[in-house]
């Protein structure tokens, strides 16, 4: 396998006693005796109509999500010692996602326009879900190699220094976003799944952009998904609580960013409000109620140091201390950084260990995957 020499670590990185601790069930999947949550939701049978209420559908969204995790302390070691039905858990968090796009709560800036009647809101996406790239990443964190990484159109952060602009911010210049990303349905995403696990994906990894603005689709998929695989979120996090009850059962593993430790540094760069309580609030829930297998990303960036990554590693260590993290140091001065004279260059040595001695004495797990 290619990826054994490209990335020898991704095979050493398992032999961390933390990570094997910390990810138990992520390689159980991987080795095939666990179960992706995914599949034991499809076992879980639901009666609902798409014309019920929203009121409705979140209180058996609610309880049925109570029956998964009751199921899933069973710890079953393949998904057909349940049956699968078609009419469940999943399918009912994939109606009430589809009655939220009504009027689009999906991220927290909840522009709450109709995004069915094809308008757009600040991600500029409409119903339709588009994919610019689908391929086997072999740049992610090391037990994540090889990645399946779904890169979705669309992203709901106005970031100055994007990383990612070619495909989260150029696309927007153009008349047809047809010309730089291909239109995806739930069944033809699922084809793009499919195809990444056949060629050794470990993971499918839905990334953008974000994944937020395209929960439906991302729902709808695992409908047609059949694959014992890894379900991963790679995202900025923003969701609003109700969106991610409606993905909190069904992903096995979390790649969020963790930007910014205040909410204002977020307004100036990102255009975000309530960015830092979002985000713990978000990250507190998928560690004590979800999988709780992470791994944050922070991005160092020049000159936020005191302001933004020592915060962020002391919410760390005192409220979800079971993640790991990924401290990143490729910050560049990308899209319109430049007039920001402050984060107009690459963090310096010195800053990165400054953040990597913190983290180091804070006991937080960062070197395996950093
Ligand atoms: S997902 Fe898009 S349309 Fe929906 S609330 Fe967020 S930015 Fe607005």
């Amino acid at each position: 396998m290619v990826y054994r020499i490209l990335r020898p670590d991704s095979l050493s990185v398992w032999q961390n006693d933390e990570i094997r601790k910390r990810f138990g069930r992520y390689r159980g999947i991987i080795d095939n005796h666990q179960v992706a949550r995914y599949l034991v939701a499809k076992t879980i049978a639901c009666e609902y109509s798409p014309s019920d209420s929203i009121e409705n559908l979140e209180i058996l969204l609610s309880q049925r999500s109570k029956e998964f995790n009751e199921i899933l302390t069973q710890n079953f070691q393949t998904h057909q010692e349940r049956e699968i039905v078609s009419k469940n858990y999943l399918t009912l968090s994939e109606t009430l996602a589809i009655k939220y796009l009504e009027e689009c709560i999906f991220c927290e800036r909840q522009c709450r326009i109709n995004r069915i009647d094809n308008e757009k809101g600040y991600c500029l996406i409409s119903k339709d879900s588009y994919v610019s790239s689908a391929f086997l990443h072999m740049g992610e964190e090391a037990p994540l190699i090889p990645s399946g990484t779904i890169f979705f159109q669309g992203c709901n952060f106005g970031c100055v220094f994007c990383q990612n602009y070619d495909i989260s911010q150029a696309w927007k210049g153009k008349k047809n976003i047809e010309e730089v990303a291909q239109k995806v349905d739930s069944k033809k995403l699922a084809e793009l799944a499919d195809n990444l696990v056949n060629k050794g994906a470990i993971n499918i990894n839905y990334v953008g952009g974000d994944p937020i603005p395209n929960i439906h689709t991302i729902l709808g998929n695992l409908n047609y998904q059949r694959s014992n695989i890894t379900q991963l979120w790679n995202s900025n996090f923003f969701l609003t609580t109700k969106s991610l009850s409606l993905i909190i059962d069904f992903m096995d593993f979390w790649l969020p960013d963790f930007k910014y430790g205040n909410n204002e540094c977020a307004k100036k760069y990102s255009g975000i409000d309530n960015y830092y309580d979002v985000i713990t609030r978000n990250l507190k829930k998928i560690h004590d109620e979800g999988s709780g297998e992470i791994i944050i990303r922070h991005l160092v960036m020049p000159n936020h140091i005191e302001c933004c990554s020592k915060p962020i590693l002391e919410y760390v260590a005192k409220e979800i201390p079971n993640c790991v993290i990924n401290i990143m140091g490729q910050f560049r001065p990308e899209y319109h950084a430049a007039d920001y004279t402050e984060i107009n260059r690459r963090p310096t040595s010195k800053e990165m260990k400054t953040v990597q001695d913190f983290a180091s004495k804070l006991n937080i797990i960062w070197k395996p995957i950093s």
